[in-house]
């Protein structure tokens, strides 16, 4: 049985307040035809809270890019965990690969992120995935397995149930290039045995793994018809209201028809 899919759009640096409430007051609508996908949204921070009364009464979550992890202090231009939750967030996107590309974060700073996320019951989205160099190198397995071990397997068994997990291929995001259906089931089955050797194969089942990289309407069902792709984060097709209704509806209904057959 397919778990219910979470699809997650990470809008980056896109969006002011107002065309962020346009964007949300579009997806709200179209959200209600849709019982069956867990939905969040990532809008940037200065439109959070503006978001956060537009959805109010929707089923949508939504969910930051980043976050400190220090709960408070002399940290300029950080935001910490109590900001998220004062501005409406349940979920955290944390280590993204644009973040660690950028801002050089490292696995050491983004378990701390993902252990302060937890303590403030902010749901983790933490990513995972590696470059074209390191693919080409046949060096994917390792690059994954030893962010698993630095940034995620260093939990206690109590937190981890409460971890939302994305593979992000680097090659795939933001470039057209998606990872074939195989190449993400493999990693993905493969973070999911990483889950069961560290904890246990009850706690592995549980937890949600999403693919990130180039989603579009039109991959979304052959991916998620994959038995270890629970749901996507999505960038650039979450940015119009039309292309991730759609991939909503894909997720939706590929996750029923595998359910019934
Ligand atoms: C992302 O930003 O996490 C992402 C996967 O972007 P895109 O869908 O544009 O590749």
């Amino acid at each position: 049985m397919k778990k219910r899919p979470l699809i997650a759009g990470n809008w980056k640096m896109y969006k002011t307040a107002s065309e962020a409430v346009t964007l949300v007051q579009t997806l709200k609508a179209a959200a209600h035809a849709v019982s069956n996908v867990t939905i969040v949204i990532c809008p940037p921070f200065t439109a959070l809270s503006e978001v956060s009364r537009v959805l109010k009464d929707s089923p949508i979550h939504l969910g930051a890019q980043n976050m400190y992890c220090a709960p408070e202090g002399a940290f300029t231009g950080e935001i910490s965990p109590m900001m998220l939750k004062d501005s409406g967030c349940r979920y955290v996107i944390l280590g993204h690969s644009e973040r660690r590309q950028y801002f050089k974060e490292d696995d050491i700073l983004i378990h701390e992120k993902v252990k302060t996320a937890l303590k403030y019951s902010i749901i983790p989205i933490v990513c995972v995935g590696e470059t074209l160099a390191e693919r080409e190198a046949k060096k994917h397995f390792d690059v994954v397995k030893a962010q698993f071990a630095d940034s995620i397997g260093r939990l206690e068994k109590e937190d981890i149930p409460k971890v939302v997990i994305a593979y992000e291929p680097v090659w795939a995001i933001g470039t057209g290039k998606t990872a074939t259906p195989d190449q993400a089931e493999q990693m993905h089955s493969y973070i999911r045995r990483l889950l069961n050797e560290r904890y246990s194969q009850e706690v592995g089942s549980r937890i949600p793994l999403l693919y990130g990289g180039s989603v579009k309407p039109d991959n979304t069902k052959s991916l998620m018809e994959k038995p270890n792709i629970d749901g996507a984060l999505v960038g650039g097709a979450s940015l119009k209201a039309e292309s991730f209704a759609q991939i909503i509806q894909e997720a939706q209904q590929t996750y029923e028809t595998g359910n019934k057959s």
